[in-house]
């Protein structure tokens, strides 16, 4: 900027805050109530309706002129922070997420000052990630020498897994040729549990959602080998080339696992990739009571996992393994003249770039690392452990209690099951259960999600938080069962659907 500007406006703009002091007291006061207020999380509702008044303050135009610090914080606390998700509440179990930690946020905030871009080059930031992916390795029990990035999350870490699977078995090169030189069409495997973002991946990997072909599951919502050789077979006598299995450990809707070494040793047997999405399980490890239930997830080719849902870091941080590394890197891999390696200097480090999709990466790994350091594997084993012994406490009071029917067999933490009075159509029957997850969300209580298992709909506990208590478990089923008593007397016309 000029000298031109108006007196009080400072003649070279920078971000940097004009008043050091002032900055560092309005920033403590920020972390003072972030930490007040996560003391406190257990008195507040788990989530509450955003008022009127909160939205219209997020449509305003475009800030033109400036805005000093200390009201733009009080906004965000008012505006914003006030009426979150509710993830972070210990009664808080839908779909299946985190629910995020204060050093986790601390590390957040630590990794955004230092800035640096994990695309690359020759820092520590570059280096912490390679230690973090190195004891996720570890964890899973996969070969040193195997490679691994840091995502967004798994459903990026399972797009580079079954990239990669893609492109190994095309058996050509792939990257430069697409899919139109394949002799037979590719298909991939994966029961009828599988979560939706590996179709997404088979979509944006130009395989198309057909070929990704499900394998029914039986009761226990396990794939069927049986009914996945047929398959395969099947698929080789029309024309396709069978090229990868994708098995869940821990599916999302139930927490069921596919049969590991089963499928380790078809995939052996008959040549195709082994993937595993562990973005439920794989952690599940840590717990030496669990661990057993993931034998050969190790054998796998590549693996996705997710450390912002059982490391309970913030919200994003997944991560991408596989065992051959040179197959990693030439799925990703390119030569950009702007982007030459050094001999020295900061451009000397290496590419994290050439593992996965983005050029500019952030620094997700500090949180994990640091996670990791504070508290130990074998504290987030006990976690991992009490969450699967609360999800069985669960599974137990819903059998116990005549009007709860359990839907699938607890594995992991994860309980699906319905109120049910006896008597009620089907489609009255999901809409009572619906009626009694969006109360209990509304009354602040707890945080259920609802799905539908082999076409029984019913409600959906996660219960991945560190937060969680056997009360809070005891509590919320004891509220399902007095709002769907409360709901039954009512006639079923009076009800809202
Ligand atoms: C959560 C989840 C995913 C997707 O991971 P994101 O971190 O949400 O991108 C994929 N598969 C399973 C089994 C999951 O539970």
């Amino acid at each position: 900027m000029d000298a031109r500007l108006p007196d009080g406006v400072r003649a070279v703009d920078t971000l940097d805050p004009p008043d050091w002091g002032a900055f560092a007291r309005i920033a403590h006061g920020a972390v003072d109530r972030a930490i007040a207020r996560t003391a406190a999380l257990r008195d507040r509702p788990v989530w509450r309706p955003i008022p009127q008044a909160v939205r219209n303050s997020l449509r305003q135009p475009l800030p033109e002129e400036p805005t000093p610090l200390d009201r733009v914080v009080d906004q965000a606390w008012d505006g914003v922070l006030d009426y979150p998700m509710g993830n972070t509440h210990p009664r808080f179990w839908m779909w299946y997420m985190g629910a995020s930690s204060l050093t986790g946020a601390l590390a957040d905030f630590l990794a955004a000052v230092d800035g640096s871009n994990l695309g690359g080059g020759d820092h520590a930031a570059a280096e912490c990630e390679r230690q973090v992916i190195d004891w996720l390795r570890q964890i899973v029990g996969f070969p040193d020498g195997a490679s691994g990035t840091l995502t967004s999350g798994g459903s990026v870490a399972n797009l580079i897994g079954l990239t990669v699977a893609r492109n190994r078995m095309a058996g050509m090169d792939l990257r430069e040729q697409g899919l139109a030189a394949l002799p037979r069409p590719l298909r991939f495997y994966a029961s009828d549990q599988v979560h939706g973002c590996h179709q997404k991946a088979v979509e944006l990997l130009g395989m198309g959602n057909r070929a990704l072909r499900r394998i029914p599951t039986g009761p226990d919502c396990r794939m069927d080998m049986a009914a996945l050789a047929r398959a395969i077979d099947e698929d080789r006598a029309e024309g396709w080339q069978p090229a990868c299995v994708i098995a869940s450990a821990g599916t999302v809707n139930t927490g069921a696992i596919d049969p590991l070494p089963a499928l380790a040793d078809l995939c052996r047997d008959r040549g195709l990739w082994f993937h595993v999405d562990g973005c439920i399980g794989a952690l599940a490890r840590l717990s030496p009571r669990h661990a057993p239930l993931l034998d050969g997830i190790g054998r796998a080719d590549s693996l996705a996992l997710d450390p912002h849902k059982g490391l309970h870091v913030p919200f994003e941080a997944g991560c991408a393994l596989v065992r051959d590394a040179e197959a990693h890197r030439d799925s990703f891999a390119l030569h950009s003249p702007y982007l030459d390696p050094a001999l020295r200097g900061i451009a000397a480090g290496g590419w994290l770039l050439d593992l996965g999709i983005q050029t500019t990466r952030g620094f997700r790994a500090l949180k994990v690392w640091m996670m990791l350091r504070e508290h130990g594997t074998a504290r987030f084993g006990r976690i991992i452990g009490r969450n699967i012994d609360q999800a069985r406490r669960m599974g137990a009071g819903i059998d116990a209690h005549p009007r709860l029917t359990r839907l699938s067999p607890v594995t992991l933490d994860i309980v699906c099951f319905r109120y049910d009075p006896g008597g009620l159509d089907p489609a009255t029957l999901a809409a009572l259960n619906a009626e009694i997850m969006m109360r209990l969300q509304e009354q602040g209580i707890a945080a259920f999600s609802d799905t539908t298992v082999h076409g029984q709909h019913g409600l959906r506990a996660a219960i991945c938080n560190h937060r969680t208590t056997d009360e809070d478990i005891d509590t919320a089923l004891a509220a399902v069962v007095r709002t769907g008593d409360e709901l039954a007397q009512v006639p079923i016309h009076a009800r809202p659907a």
